[in-house]
């Protein structure tokens, strides 16, 4: 039995609708921004696996370190121990993140992440004696797939099943010049019994690459601040360089309370998540009363060897030449995005940073919509590179280590696919 027809027998895949789905495609090998498929078919990593990957596929350096790692130590209690790679990491990320952040939280994912941040709010009131149970989120938000993310996220038909059992969160709008004072108003309205305000800084994700201005959000933010509620920023895909800058926050003023990150923490290696919060956050569970702990640990909480991941791939993110591969692909998905603005096929483009996204035309027709998606994706793969449009949206966000002639294959191909499709 060949791979796939082993696959079919025995492995329930994410995000597939598994009658109608294409057998999947086995990959064996990862170099740089390429992976390669048994049958030796390249593909150009155009989204980054999810998303995750930054300084390209089985970076020698992480590899090395993580081997390292798992010769030394490769897991340790975190609950009554520490090892040096935990507390190293938070040393040196806390340093280059919003000078208010001052305790780091390790968990799994980002979908863990932010169920952490969720919980150190609602029990930071909880343990102040305050009734402060709403959170306040972002109409269309993705923030993960377990039930607390999920309830934090838009309702959607990822969602639909489980609507009933979500915990009721105030969704409001993605600010803008218009409806600024208004927002504020409707929290202001809210704010004693609002808990946190939880967003994605800049780029809904998921929702469709939606960005928005920064210095909304931050009028937003400061609002927030000064009404009492906690304010969250879900980093996890917009960190470690996305947005042009290190993280998203670094756009505005105002600085969140608790941050969440996860998939570019490893550089894409491996799963791990992290909560960073203020010293005031960690301040009201210090306490000599058992019943303000945050009981909240997962079994592999703080894996040393996750730790190495995130530390090597820390090294690589801080050399000069990454933040210059950043602004080169920046430039050059803003030199693209010029080219083809206009396109009789094009709704919209927008950019955040290394983030391109474009949003195919569909006129009224629905059944054109809907088929729309799959043959991009499939026009895509056929050209040996990896789009996974979300709907009529097709978005790059590449490795930073892709180079300028790889860029330059997947923008022609756009055009082509823009003329043809
Ligand atoms: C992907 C994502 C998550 C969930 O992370 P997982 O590691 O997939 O659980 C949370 N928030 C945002 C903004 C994301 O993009």
């Amino acid at each position: 039995m060949s791979l796939v027809e082993r696959d079919l027998q025995v492995i329930w895949h994410p995000y597939t609708q598994m009658k109608t789905a294409q057998p999947p495609i086995p990959i064996v090998r990862g170099e740089g921004t390429c992976l390669y498929a048994e049958d030796g078919k390249k593909y150009i990593d155009a989204i980054s696996s999810w998303w995750v990957n930054i300084h390209g596929h089985s970076h020698p350096y992480i590899a090395k370190k993580i081997a390292e790692q798992l010769l030394q130590l490769e897991h340790a209690i975190f609950a009554g121990f520490t090892h040096p790679g935990a507390v190293e990491l938070a040393e040196r990320l806390l340093a280059i993140l919003p000078s208010n952040q001052a305790k780091a939280f390790y968990s799994d994912n980002g979908s863990t992440a932010v169920e952490v941040a969720i919980k150190m709010c609602l029990q930071y009131w909880h343990n102040k004696g305050e009734q402060r149970t709403k959170i306040i989120a972002f109409k269309n938000a993705y923030h993960g797939d377990t039930f607390g993310a999920m309830s934090v996220s838009g309702r959607s038909a990822f969602t639909a099943a489980f609507d009933s059992l979500l915990f009721e969160v105030e969704f409001i709008d993605l600010p803008n010049a218009n409806n600024i004072e208004a927002l504020k108003s409707q929290i202001s309205g809210l704010k004693s019994q609002i808990s946190s305000f939880i967003f994605e800084p800049l780029v809904q994700g998921s929702a469709g690459m939606i960005m928005y201005e920064a210095r909304y959000l931050d009028e937003l933010m400061a609002h927030c601040r000064t009404e009492g509620v906690l304010l969250i920023a879900d980093e996890v895909f917009t960190g470690f360089g996305r947005t042009g800058k290190a993280f998203a926050c670094n756009h505005v003023e105002t600085q969140p309370d608790i941050m969440c990150f996860s998939k570019g923490l490893t550089g894409g290696t491996m799963a791990f998540g992290l909560t960073t919060c203020t010293q005031d956050i960690y301040d009201a569970f210090l306490s000599d009363d058992k019943m303000k702990t945050l009981f909240h640990g997962h079994s592999y909480t703080a894996n040393p060897v996750a730790c190495a991941a995130a530390l090597a791939s820390l090294d690589l993110f801080l050399e000069a030449s990454t933040q210059q591969n950043i602004d080169r692909i920046v430039a050059k998905h803003a030199a693209f995005a010029k080219k083809v603005k206009g396109h009789r096929s094009l709704k919209a483009t927008r950019q955040t940073g290394t983030i391109l996204a474009l949003e195919w035309e569909t006129g009224n027709n629905t059944s054109y919509f809907s088929c729309l998606r799959d043959k991009l994706y499939h026009y895509f793969l056929n050209a040996g590179i990896i789009l996974r449009p979300l709907g009529n949206i097709i978005y790059i966000l590449p490795p930073y280590c892709i180079t300028d002639h790889e860029l330059d294959y997947i923008y022609a191909t756009i055009e082509q696919a823009l003329n043809e499709i």
